[in-house]
C-alpha cells in the first residue's frame, strides 16, 4: 500500500486554503487510499518568533480541527510532530546531506527571512534549515506521496533532492517522494490581497477565512472580497486573481469546474453570495464537530497519544538505518 504523509504547521488558526490546498482531500480520498500519516508539525512553529503557550494551545487545536474535518484515527495516523523523537534525530543527519547554498535559495527563508530582518528581529537559524527538518518528517516514514498545497512544492523537490543525494552516497535508505495537489484550490488567495496566498500567519485577517469563523463573519469576508473594477465573471488568474480565487474557492466546494462556473455567472455580486453560502455549508459540520471533540480533551489525547506510538514505529527502522548508513 502506498504511503503518505502531509502536515500543518501550529503557527495560526487554520484557514480556508489549508482545507481546501490538503485537509480536504486528505480526509475525502487520501487516507482510504493509502497508508496515511497526518501530523501537526509544531516544530517548524518555532523557526519563528513565537509564543510558547500559543503554539501548543495552536498544535492542540489544529490537531482537534484535522478530526473534526473527518480524519479518521481508526484509518490513518494523527500525531503531533514533537510527540516522535524520529523527526528530530533524523534531520540532523539530512543536514549533512544538505547544502547552505540550496537551503538559501528556499523561497520561504528568502521571503520570512527578509520580513524578520525588515522588522528588525534577527533570523533564527532553524528558519534555514526548516526544509530540511520537513526533509526528515518525509523521508523518515519511506513516504511515496505528500499532498500538499502548490507553496510546498520546493520543499519536497528538496526532499526528494536529498533522498536520491544519500542513497546514490551511502545506499538506498529513503523512498524517493513526490508532492501531488488538488485539481481545483491547489493556491487559494487572500480575499484582500488576491496576489498573495491566503495564509495563516498573515498579520491581517480580513482577507482570510479561518474554519473557525462566526457564519456573519465568514459571508462578511467574502461579500467584501476584492475584485476588480471589470463587469463579466471570466476565469483569468492572470489580470482577474480576485474574480478567479473566487471561482476557484467555489468551485472546490462545489466540486465544479472554474471556468464553467465563469460562465454561469453575470455579476459579481451573485458569485460573492454563492460562494459564501458554498463555503458556510462546508465549514457548518467543521465547526459543529470541533465543538464537540474540545469538550473531551482526553478523547484527543488518547488519540494523540496512539498515533505517536504509532507513528515511532514506522519511523525507528528507516531512521536507524540511516545512522548506520552514514557511518554511526
Ligand atoms: P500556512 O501557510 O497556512 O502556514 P502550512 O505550512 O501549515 O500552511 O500548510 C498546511 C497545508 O496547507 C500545506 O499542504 C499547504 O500547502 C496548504 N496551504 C496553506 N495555505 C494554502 C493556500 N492558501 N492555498 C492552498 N493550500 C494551502
Amino acid at each position: 500500500m502506498k504511503r503518505i504523509f502531509s502536515g500543518v504547521k501550529p503557527t495560526g488558526h487554520l484557514t480556508l486554503g489549508n482545507h481546501l490546498g490538503a485537509l480536504h482531500r486528505w480526509v475525502e480520498v487520501d487516507q482510504h487510499q493509502a497508508d496515511a500519516l497526518f501530523s501537526v508539525v509544531d516544530l517548524h512553529a518555532l523557526t519563528v518568533e513565537h509564543d510558547p503557550a500559543r503554539v501548543r494551545r495552536l498544535s492542540r487545536q489544529a490537531a482537534t480541527l484535522m478530526l473534526a474535518a473527518g480524519l479518521d484515527p481508526d484509518v490513518c495516523t494523527l500525531f503531533v510532530q514533537s510527540h516522535v523523537d524520529e523527526h528530530a534525530r533524523l534531520s540532523y543527519i539530512l543536514e549533512c546531506t544538505a547544502t547552505d547554498g540550496e537551503l538559501r535559495r528556499v523561497i520561504q527563508y528568502k521571503e520570512k527571512g527578509g520580513q524578520a530582518r525588515a522588522a528588525g528581529q534577527s533570523v533564527r537559524l532553524s528558519l534555514l534549515t526548516y526544509p530540511v527538518l520537513m526533509a526528515a518528517d518525509i523521508l523518515a516514514y519511506g513516504t511515496d506521496e505528500v499532498p500538499v498545497g502548490e507553496d510546498q512544492t520546493q520543499h519536497v523537490e528538496l526532499a526528494r533532492d536529498l533522498a536520491v543525494r544519500f542513497n546514490q552516497r551511502y545506499g538506498h535508505t529513503f523512498t524517493v517522494p513526490r508532492a501531488t495537489h488538488p485539481t481545483v484550490a491547489a493556491r487559494v488567495m487572500d480575499l484582500q490581497d488576491p496576489t498573495s496566498k491566503m495564509g495563516k500567519s498573515h498579520a491581517s485577517g480580513a482577507g482570510i477565512i479561518y474554519l473557525l469563523d462566526e457564519p456573519d463573519v465568514v459571508h462578511k469576508k467574502i461579500m467584501r472580497a476584492v475584485t476588480d473594477s471589470g463587469q463579466d465573471v471570466e476565469y483569468d488568474p492572470d489580470s482577474r486573481p480576485g474574480v478567479a480565487n473566487l471561482l476557484e474557492i467555489l468551485s472546490a466546494c462545489t466540486g465544479g469546474n472554474p471556468k464553467e462556473l465563469a460562465g454561469v455567472y453575470e455579476s459579481y455580486g451573485a458569485l460573492k453570495k454563492d460562494t459564501a453560502e458554498a463555503v458556510l455549508e462546508l465549514l457548518r459540520p467543521i465547526r459543529e464537530r470541533h465543538a464537540e471533540l474540545a469538550a473531551d480533551p482526553g478523547h484527543i489525547d488518547a488519540v494523540l497519544r496512539k498515533g505517536a506510538e504509532r507513528a515511532r514505529e514506522m519511523a525507528r527502522p528507516t531512521v536507524d538505518a540511516a545512522y548506520r548508513a552514514i557511518g554511526l
